[in-house]
């Protein structure tokens, strides 16, 4: 009989590194780059703040109006039945109302008008009997016991305070903060740099897209090299400059000269495939050589293999060649490592809880994510079918899917109905 060794079809493989460790370690061994730029605000969408920032003045300045109405002051509302008030003016957004207001009287004040001294209170002109012609000057109006004292007055700072913080270090600007700088007068921002990240594909076997005469067959034993294309769109989302290193053939003298050549620019390298077990020798060798990088046996599935370490100043990933591991990996462990190294402080995506309407197969020992599609069923509830066979050299799986179905660790299999966790691949705000 042939005596068997370990592979990555093992079950419960006592030496495989946790997913959390293997995330815990490399988070704790990168430093967050500090170097800071200044940039417009127009400029800085989804770039990282360097600095808190608190807010230099009140959010509204003044209290106004939040309808359109009349204002009045409480002591003016009738205790019962229905009182006649005098309206003395007229308060229009940018365009305030300077005299005072007595009780027994009311300015006519329109959405985003300041409230007049004196006045605490709007009620609008739906609720109000005009006397006179409904007029912008001086009439008469009819209000009730109704009108509520207070109501529909926005109060200075009750958006944003003065000297409130707004935003901490470490926070990626999205839309909104974006907008509630530009409500603050920030019309400059200092961000921490970019990160510059290199990335190449390593295989005999890839062909690149722009070497191809569309329509001519693949030579035998080669394929597209789609990894590249995937990490440059996955990086893409992470808004980090990128350089992309092109196809490194698996020998020494190319891996070497591009780990060199990515290492000196780029504050990480990224490469795809080359990191298996069944891998040449050269690949350990080089690695030795060039850097301090440690090959990882991870009990995930898929992407078993993933090396990391540090090449020159750079930190380095290898990521393994199939496709669905390069993108589970990138997402799991390169993703939250990029924006630690961007200075950003919220690194988790959401893991939500979902009834699974697949029976999937899995071993115990480690955590599988599987590619789902999650949605509303008619009672609310969120559910997730798998997208089918799981291969990892099936990409289309991904595509199909909208989220991943993370099985435990622990977990052996699931059935029907059973509750799984699921992370959605996309956001409400884009970015
Ligand atoms: P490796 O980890 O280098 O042994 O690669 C594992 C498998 O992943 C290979 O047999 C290829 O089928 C596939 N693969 C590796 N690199 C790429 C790539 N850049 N694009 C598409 N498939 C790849
Ligand atoms: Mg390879």
């Amino acid at each position: 009989m042939i005596e068997k060794q370990a592979s990555c079809e093992d079950d419960g493989e006592p030496l495989l590194l946790p997913v959390a460790e293997a995330r815990q370690r490399l988070l704790t061994s990168l430093q967050p780059v500090c170097e800071a730029v200044e940039l417009p605000l127009s400029e800085a969408l989804y770039r990282v703040l360097a600095a808190d920032i608190v807010s230099p003045v009140d959010v509204p300045p003044q209290a106004n109006s939040a309808m359109d109405g009349y204002a009045l002051q409480r002591t003016s509302i009738p205790a019962s039945g229905e009182r006649s008030l005098q309206v003395v003016g007229t308060a229009w957004a940018g365009q305030p109302f300077t005299g005072q207001v007595g009780e027994g009287q009311a300015v006519r004040i329109f959405t985003g008008g300041i409230m007049p001294v004196g006045c605490d209170t709007v009620v609008i002109q739906e609720h109000v009997r005009c006397r006179t012609a409904p007029t912008d000057g001086p009439g008469l109006i009819d209000i009730d016991s109704e009108v509520i004292a207070g109501k529909n007055v926005r109060q200075a700072g009750e958006d944003v305070a003065c000297g409130q913080m707004v935003l901490p270090r470490g926070r990626q600007l999205h839309a909104a903060d974006i907008g509630v700088l530009a409500s603050l007068g920030i019309a400059r921002v200092n961000v921490v740099r970019p990160l510059k990240v290199a990335f190449f594909s390593t295989g005999d076997e890839l062909c690149a897209l722009d070497e191809h005469v569309p329509g001519t067959p693949l030579a035998p034993g080669k394929l597209f090299d789609s990894n590249r294309y995937t990490m440059a769109a996955l990086l893409r989302g992470l808004h980090v400059e990128v350089m992309d290193l092109g196809i490194v053939r698996d020998n020494e003298s190319d891996t070497r000269d591009a780990l060199l050549r990515a290492s000196a620019d780029a504050d990480v390298v990224i490469s795809s495939g080359g990191v298996s077990a069944g891998d040449a020798d050269f690949v350990t060798r080089v690695f030795h050589e060039v850097g301090q990088v440690s090959f990882w046996k991870l009990a995930m599935r898929p992407g078993r293999p993933l090396a990391f370490g540090k090449v020159g100043q750079a930190a380095f990933f290898g990521l393994p060649g199939n496709p669905v591991a390069v993108m589970v990996t990138f997402l799991e462990f390169v993703q939250p490592a990029l924006k630690h190294l961007a200075g950003m402080h919220d690194l988790d995506t959401p893991l939500l809880p979902a009834r699974c309407l697949s029976t999937l197969r899995k071993s115990p020992g480690r955590v599988e994510y599987q590619r789902g599609i999650m949605r509303l069923d008619e009672q609310g509830e969120l559910v997730v079918e798998s997208t089918g066979k799981q291969g990892a050299g099936r990409l289309s799986s991904m595509s199909a899917a909208n989220c991943l179905i993370v099985i435990a660790s622990e977990m052996d299999g699931v059935q029907l109905g059973d509750r799984v966790q699921v992370q959605p691949f996309h956001g409400l705000l884009p970015g």
